[in-house]
């Protein structure tokens, strides 16, 4: 008998009822042996993320304000929750081992980590499967990287052990202290990915709100087009710009161990969704998908006869790396110009001093930044192929009027990056969107 995997995102265990349907889908595959869970997500748009009033938990207790109400706000979900579907399994010794740490001062990585932590037993004892805790299994450096192998050979371990079990989504341990550490948000998908390897899993399903993965972002552009098929490769580039259905570190375990991924709709369980594999040409498409995110800054330096200069660039990488410990996400380049493209959010609110230090070590004839930046990758096999891809894209921008800023075309020819200023994000992809579709 074949081993399915399978992760269930927040909304997916939101409330009773979507608990129920997560129990139907489990039960109508005897393959379905292992289960990820997320905390429980929103139930309405007004609703509140178990994970994101966990993070105010601890915002309170860093501001001497009362947490209490918070937490019982928390609490209270479970509590419905078990009421709901006459599940008894004294979540209250729980509540009360959390209320605990709390008082004690806990890590933000230890209380946002309880959303799952309670939920994993929760459904455990729905499914009436094993509860395996991933503290001490999934395990972490000191500097909170993945240690992949040593956590791969520990799943694998005590996952043998089980026959069914459910299983916490988004954090493990510091394999030196015992810590809680949690993986970035939405980290539950990678906890999923790492279960399929360690298991060997046939497929790694992943439920969610969607019927796969759509050619673009729903909230932005109106019901778009979903994938059937797509690459590893090309998800992540789709995941890494900021197309939110699958943490983009979940791709490299699957990869590896050569398991297809599977995004389906737990509320259409029916429809296929959308399987992704090592297959690269998936398709006749020219283009796959289309994803971005906004705040970058672009740093761009002019100096005359900069093409014939040595190190040039090096130099630039060193002062962000050493002086910054700064990442580069993108080094658009012309004959005598280069630019660099930073995260805001890495960048912190030190660009005056990256530029000051540029001045001062790179002696550029003339700096230019510009802010508020979003980057919109159009990503596809087929582009590599086809004749005219760039000329429609920016057609369609120029089209639209939006100010291309920066272009970024990777030399596998499988995406085309362009910076647009963040205002004009929506409509840069719905007029991307319009014209390959
Ligand atoms: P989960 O809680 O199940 O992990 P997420 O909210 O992380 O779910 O991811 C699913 C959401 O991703 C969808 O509801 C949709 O709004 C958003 N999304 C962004 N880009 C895309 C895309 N290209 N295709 C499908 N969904 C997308
Ligand atoms: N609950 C965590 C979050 O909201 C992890 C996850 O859902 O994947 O980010
Ligand atoms: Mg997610």
């Amino acid at each position: 008998m074949g081993v399915k995997v399978l992760k269930f995102g927040g909304s997916s265990v939101a409330d009773g009822i979507q608990l129920a349907k997560t129990r139907k889908i489990i039960e109508a595959d005897p393959e379905r042996r292992y289960v990820i869970v997320s905390a429980p997500g929103k139930r309405f748009d007004a609703d509140n993320k178990v994970t994101d009033l966990l993070y105010l938990c601890k915002t309170h207790m860093e501001q001497n304000l009362p947490y209490e109400q918070v937490f019982q706000v928390v609490a209270d979900r479970f509590n419905a929750i078990m009421m709901n579907l006459s599940v008894h399994v004294g979540l209250q010794s729980r509540f009360e081992e959390i209320r605990a740490e709390m008082e004690k001062g806990c890590t933000a990585d230890y209380i946002a980590s309880r959303g799952e932590y309670l939920t994993a037993i929760l459904v455990a004892a729905y499914m009436g499967y094993d509860f395996v805790d991933t503290a001490g299994l999934i395990l972490f450096d000191k500097k909170g990287r993945l240690l992949a192998e040593e956590t791969n050979e520990a799943l694998a371990e005590e996952l043998a052990k089980h026959e069914h079990a459910v299983i916490p989504g988004f954090y493990g341990t510091d394999k030196e202290t015992g810590a809680i550490r949690t993986f970035s948000r939405g980290g539950s998908d990678i906890t999923g990915a790492l279960v399929a390897r360690a298991v060997q899993a046939d497929i790694y399903e992943n439920w969610t709100d969607v019927s796969g993965f759509l050619m673009a972002d729903p909230r932005i552009v109106k019901n778009p087009k979903p994938i059937d098929r797509i690459s590893y490769k090309e998800l992540r580039e789709l995941s890494y710009m900021g197309a939110s259905v699958l943490h983009e570190d979940a791709i490299y375990p699957c990869r590896q161990a050569n398991i297809p991924i599977n995004i389906r709709n737990t509320n259409i369980p029916e429809d296929p969704g959308t399987v992704i594999t090592a297959q690269e040409e998936t398709s006749d498409k020219v283009v796959t998908g289309i994803a971005g995110s906004k705040d970058f800054t672009v740093i761009a330096m002019y100096k005359n006869r900069l093409g014939g200069e040595r190190g040039f660039l090096r130099k630039i990488l060193n002062i962000l790396e050493e002086d910054f410990d700064l990442g580069v996400e993108h080094i658009p380049t012309g004959i005598d110009t280069v630019s660099v493209v930073l995260s805001n959010k890495a960048m912190d609110g030190r660009l005056d001093e990256i530029v000051e230090e540029f001045n001062a070590r790179l002696k550029p004839d003339h700096i230019e930044t510009f802010e508020n930046i979003a980057l919109i990758a159009t990503v596809g096999y087929g582009m590599s192929r086809s004749v005219g891809v760039s000329a429609k894209l920016f057609t369609a921008l120029a089209d639209a009027e939006v100010n291309i800023r920066m272009i970024d075309q990777g030399s596998s020819e499988m995406n085309i990056i362009v910076g647009v200023e963040n205002k004009d994000f929506d409509v840069a992809i719905r007029a991307i969107y319009d014209a390959f579709e």
